[in-house]
């Protein structure tokens, strides 16, 4: 790969180029911190091993992520709502409720002065967004490109060996940072250890057109086989995701559309009258897999290659948010003489690493164990447990401060650095 490098008033074209940050992923978490760090003023490199999204053939995923109010301020604060919103549908209520058993838990934004306690965002509906805001922040961005190898860290700076469309080349970076999914062969280069746990089950996604409206309502239920979400979307459909052990899924996949329909209508009830097929079926095997270190010299983990968690209460992709705001808020040096926020120099620093780390350590360790314990211990819940667990709803439900300190939680509220965010110049200066 032939790279072009700026420097002054010179232009180079070479096979080898130095960034002030390589980010190796361009999914959402990658996609979003290399606008951000760009727009703080780092030069930014973003390596993907996919191709250049394209408008005409959006990536297919069927997901609906559910947004926490947290993670909407984040986004807005950087200017990516606005555009978002569009495809967004507002949760109004959620409705948490064990299949069989006794007890509901039933949070509503309007009982706690709100208008949402989240959104839903179609998966698909990121990619061409942040891929618009890369350009507009100046990163450069390469697809169809992986990493083949990493350095050990010298003169402040980590070598990246890169295979693109034009052959190898290599690119010295001050901070490596691996945001290469939940397999992440970047993390493997580091020879970072994870604590891994797979799970004896797997999510199908798929949205379904109910005949009653949804009104903004999520739905999540717990039953003998895993969670079942009904998440509102949009365009009046749900999205639905379905945890069951392997084999089940399996099973699931070789029904006909009407049978899949009617054991899922049997599982879920009739709370939004009959439910329609309305898209394809995808499968994701569920594991929960942290590293308690995310971090090697000049080099860090970000989202699923640090952390990946169950899909129940939907965090994983809110705490990679939460990741993204806690580094630039660790990277702020100060403000400059017009307000706007200051960044240290040099973004790979071992205490830049460790202030982040220990930042991060406490959030992260509460979601890996609050969705492992909902993915798990929900599971197999019957005779006194299970009715001490459906007591314990319906206490959460009548006493106003538990559910709304519950719903708080959901909605991940926590301060995020405001100030940092909203002040970053649109493009790197
Ligand atoms: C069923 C399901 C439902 C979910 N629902 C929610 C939800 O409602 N709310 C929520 O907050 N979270 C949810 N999540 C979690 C969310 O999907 C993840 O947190 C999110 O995808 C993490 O994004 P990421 O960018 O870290 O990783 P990924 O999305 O995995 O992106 C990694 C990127 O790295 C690229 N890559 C991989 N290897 C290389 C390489 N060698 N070189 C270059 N590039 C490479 C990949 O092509 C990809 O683009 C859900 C997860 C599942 C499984």
């Amino acid at each position: 790969m032939e790279a072009t490098v700026n420097r002054g008033t010179q232009t180079q074209t070479q096979t080898q180029t130095e960034t002030d940050i390589a980010v190796v992923g361009g999914g959402p978490v990658g996609g979003l911190m290399a606008c951000t760090l760009a727009r703080a003023g780092y030069t930014v490199r973003l390596f993907e091993r996919g191709p250049a999204p394209d408008p005409e053939h959006p990536r297919e995923d069927t997901r609906g992520y559910a947004l926490a109010a947290g993670s909407v301020t984040l986004l807005d604060d950087l200017g990516y709502w606005a555009e978002l919103a569009t495809t967004a549908a507002p949760i109004r209520r959620i409705v948490v409720s064990r299949r069989g058993g006794l007890g509901r838990v039933r949070m509503d934004a309007a009982q706690m002065g709100r208008e949402a306690l989240g959104q839903v965002v179609p998966a698909a509906a990121l990619d061409p967004l942040l891929a618009r805001a890369r350009d507009a922040a100046g990163v450069a961005s390469h697809h169809a490109t992986t990493l083949a190898g990493v350095e050990a860290a010298e003169d402040g700076a980590r070598r990246l060996h890169l295979e693109g469309p034009d052959g190898a080349w290599s690119c010295r970076a001050r901070l490596l940072i691996a945001a290469d999914g939940v397999g992440s062969p970047t993390r493997e280069a580091l020879g970072i250890p994870v604590q891994r746990h797979r799970y004896d089950a797997d999510a199908l996604v798929f949205d379904v057109r109910p005949s009653r409206a949804h009104d903004g309502e999520a739905f999540e239920r717990f039953t003998d086989e895993g969670p079942l979400a009904l998440l509102p979307q949009a365009d009046g459909r749900m999205n639905v995701v379905w945890v069951a052990p392997p084999e089940v899924c399996d099973a699931r996949l070789e029904l006909d559309e009407p049978a899949r329909m009617a054991a899922l209508q049997e599982r879920f009830g009739w709370a939004l009258g009959r439910l329609h097929p309305a898209g394809d079926v995808l499968r994701f095997p569920l594991q929960r897999m942290h590293a308690p270190q995310p971090f090697a010299e000049r080099a860090l983990l970000l989202g699923n290659a640090a952390h990946s968690v169950h899909p129940v209460a939907g965090q994983g992709l809110n705490l990679a948010l939460r990741d993204v705001a806690d580094l630039l808020g660790v990277l702020r040096e100060g403000a400059q003489p017009d307000g706007r926020p200051a960044f240290v120099a040099d973004p790979g620093g071992r205490h830049v690493l460790e202030a982040w780390a220990r930042r991060r350590e406490g959030d992260i360790r509460r979601i890996v164990g609050v969705t492992d314990f909902l993915a798990r211990g929900m599971r197999h819940v019957d005779g006194l447990l299970g009715h001490a667990l459906g007591l314990g709803m319906m206490t959460v439900d009548r006493v106003p401060p538990l559910r709304d300190a519950f719903a708080r939680g959901a909605m991940g509220l926590r301060p995020v650095p405001r100030h940092t965010l909203s002040r970053l110049p649109e493009a790197r200066a």
